[in-house]
């Protein structure tokens, strides 16, 4: 499966998934369910692991859809407190 991008004129971008090779020119939108034109972007090839893959797409979604989260992680998926400094910066003039 492929991810194609279709655009509205009336509202805009959205993006549907095909098999390779079957994208057609036009595709109904899903909100107004007129016609969508089909629109040619640049393939989202990644040399990237499968998960390395799926964190670098997250980081970017959650540019403008980020997670909404209501309560604290679980303990086990907390993160850990801060180090201790090493005993060459302790030894550093504090404010
Ligand atoms: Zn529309």
């Amino acid at each position: 499966m492929a991810l194609y991008q279709y655009l509205c004129d009336d509202d805009g971008p959205f993006e549907a998934s095909s098999p390779i090779g079957t994208a057609a020119p036009r595709r109904p939108c899903p909100t107004c369910s007129g016609a969508a034109r089909r629109v040619f972007t640049a393939p989202a090839l990644s040399r990237a692991s499968r998960p390395a893959a799926a964190a670098i797409e997250r980081a970017e979604r959650s540019a403008h859809e980020p997670d909404v989260v209501t309560s604290l992680p679980p303990a086990g998926r907390r993160r850990p407190a801060p180090a201790q400094p090493s005993p060459a910066q302790r030894r550093l003039p504090r404010p």
